[in-house]
């Protein structure tokens, strides 16, 4: 389950950007094509958070779909997997977007 390492630098890095501050919120962008289970990061994150600064935060997590780019008709299209197939049957597709994975924004009391 690569989730717990990924929240776990997701977790420690909000620690070394709080600070002193209390935080109230993680919001965070998780791409469909990222490849992270977003259920499995928000158990993980409550786990992890447990006894740190962080505890009792909330994980807020955005799942915006992918968006791909076909270069043989030029459409562009939503990737809802990873299946990485143009409607039209060409593989020669390009990722524009899906695959991030960062943290968006952080409430701090
Ligand atoms: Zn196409």
């Amino acid at each position: 389950m690569h989730e717990l390492s990924i929240t776990q630098s997701v977790v420690d890095a909000v620690i070394e950007h709080a600070g002193e501050s209390r935080v109230i919120s993680v919001r965070l962008t998780v791409g469909r094509l990222s490849g992270v289970v977003p259920d499995a990061m928000r158990f993980c994150f409550d786990l992890l958070i447990d006894g740190t600064a962080l505890a009792g935060a909330r994980l807020d997590i955005e799942e915006p779909a992918g968006r791909a780019a076909c270069g043989s008709c030029g459409r562009e299209f939503t990737l809802t997997d990873h299946i990485l197939l143009c409607p039209c049957g060409s593989a020669e597709v390009t990722v524009l977007a899906g695959r991030e994975l960062k943290i968006t924004s952080l409430e701090v009391a």
